[in-house]
């Protein structure tokens, strides 16, 4: 039996269930679809497009080592896969569970009526996260020409520079784990509450599970494997970090409100005159990571204090992210936005103080502020020798932005006409596939 694995953000041949479960039961042909409408979405870079080609490098080279290479296609998935059929008459179709949102929902209905008219099977495995990861295994050779990735002109991307941005691929994706499990993760309880503390022993893995070219299961195994007296505290703090990764659907956010081009330009160019908001996105540009709580801090910011709509915000630091995740990414800007709870809304001046421990944050990021004293930099606007700096004025009052912000939030929930929560729609029809009992333990 010849079966289809359609990867996604799964973009490995170690812990793959799918590829296990396929290999299992005969021949694979091995497939990543470009899909142009997914790269057309308004969360998509270059970025991406640039980390995605590093992990399909690695990816194309791990499956040939097993014996098949990847198929790679441009093109509307149905009308892919439907060629691909007429060529090859596979019999199943393979997916990993993944996040999904209104577009993939959309794209999987289409999908699954197609695989239903062939009289397909399509199974989709989920990812467990105990137990042994699974070995790759062995795949028989299937005659497919390769194909390769489109360029960003071709998927209507522009040119994004990000100089230090993190590097796709496996072999990148565990050196960064081996360096978190040696020395970082000794530090990792403590260095998390701050960005500087962040920077220096975050596990920076969240890229590599974005797509998938870690598993979770395998991270988790890796820590167990290397646990000490000197990281186990880290150790625990990591799994619990880990352990809100959730492949969640959500629900469709709706069209975004217009915005003030002149305040999403200064907010998403760092000239904003808030100067830790600024080094964050600029830190972010260039880096394509922030820890958590930063990136919770200028998401609000764009929110409440500029009062951009949450979409449009929410796609802005999405293409900024190496690391975007879907599930992951929507689930934190209805938090910050507020879209189904009373948000709140942090003081940008007293997190950059509690973030960026010492100057060297701004300093490193926003150079223009070079002249200014240590105890005016986070509020240059207070210092008198403000006016000689090329640097701008405060584009909001934080203070008074934060009390409006707040009143608005106040009046949303005590007016009728409040919004009520959007429920997540149930997954679609895409387990629809075999029903599965499998033993995916490893072999021996
Ligand atoms: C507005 C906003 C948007 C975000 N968008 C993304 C995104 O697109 N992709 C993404 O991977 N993370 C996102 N996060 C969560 C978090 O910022 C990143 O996972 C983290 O900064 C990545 O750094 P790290 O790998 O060093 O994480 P660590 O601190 O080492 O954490 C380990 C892993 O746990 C998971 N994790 C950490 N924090 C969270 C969280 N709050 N919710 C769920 N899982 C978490 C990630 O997979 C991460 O790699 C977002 C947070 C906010 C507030």
């Amino acid at each position: 039996m010849l079966s289809l694995v359609w990867f996604q953000r799964d973009l490995r041949v170690q812990d793959h269930p799918g590829l296990v479960w396929a290999a299992g039961q005969g021949a694979v042909l091995p497939v990543y679809v470009v899909e142009p409408d997914l790269w057309a979405q308004p969360e998509a870079a270059a970025r991406h497009h640039a980390f995605l080609e590093e992990c399909l490098t690695g990816l194309r080279a791990d499956l040939a080592r097993a014996g098949q290479p990847l198929v790679l296609r441009a093109g509307d998935a149905v009308e892919v896969l439907s060629r691909l059929h007429g060529k090859h008459g596979f019999s199943q179709l393979v997916t990993l569970d993944a996040p999904s949102t209104a577009w993939s929902r959309a794209r999987d209905r289409r999908v699954a009526d197609w695989a239903r008219s062939r009289g397909l099977a399509w199974a989709v495995l989920p990812q467990p996260i105990h137990g042994a990861p699974l070995p790759a295994p062995a795949l028989p050779p299937v005659t497919e020409g390769t194909g390769a990735l489109p360029g960003l002109r071709a998927l209507g991307l522009t040119e994004d520079r990000c100089p230090f941005r993190q590097p796709g691929g496996r072999a990148a994706g565990e050196q960064t784990l081996e360096a978190f499990l040696s020395a970082r993760a000794q530090g990792y309880a403590r260095g998390r509450a701050t960005l500087t503390g962040a920077e220096r022993t975050g596990s920076r893995l969240s890229a590599y599970l974005a797509w998938g070219v870690l598993s979770v299961r395998e991270v988790l195994d890796a820590a167990r494997a290397r646990r000490t007296e000197d990281n186990a505290q880290g150790l625990r703090a990591f799994a619990a970090q880990l352990a809100r990764r959730t492949v969640a659907a959500l629900p469709d956010p709706g069209v975004p409100a217009d915005v003030d081009p002149a305040r999403l330009a200064a907010w998403q160019g760092g000239e904003t005159g808030l100067p830790f908001v600024d080094a964050a996105m600029r830190a972010l540009a260039a880096t394509g990571w922030l820890n958590a709580r930063t990136r919770g801090l200028v998401a609000s910011v764009g929110c409440h204090h500029l009062g951009l709509d949450w979409r449009v915000v929410g796609a802005r630091l999405a293409r900024l992210s190496t690391d975007f995740d879907p599930a992951l990414h929507g689930a934190a800007m209805r938090a910050v936005a507020g879209t189904d709870t009373a948000p709140r809304v942090p003081d940008p001046v007293a997190v950059g103080r509690q973030q960026a421990l010492d100057g060297a944050f701004i300093r490193r990021w926003v150079p223009e502020l070079a002249p200014v004293p240590e105890a005016h930099l986070h509020t240059p606007w207070c210092w008198p020798g403000a006016r000689g700096l090329r640097y701008p004025e405060p584009i909001v009052d934080p203070a008074s932005a934060a009390r409006a912000a707040r009143a608005a939030i106040r009046a949303r929930q005590t007016s009728p006409r409040a919004p009520r929560p959007v429920l997540v729609e149930p997954l679609p029809m895409r387990a629809q596939g075999r029903q599965m009992a499998l033993d995916l333990r490893a072999p021996g």
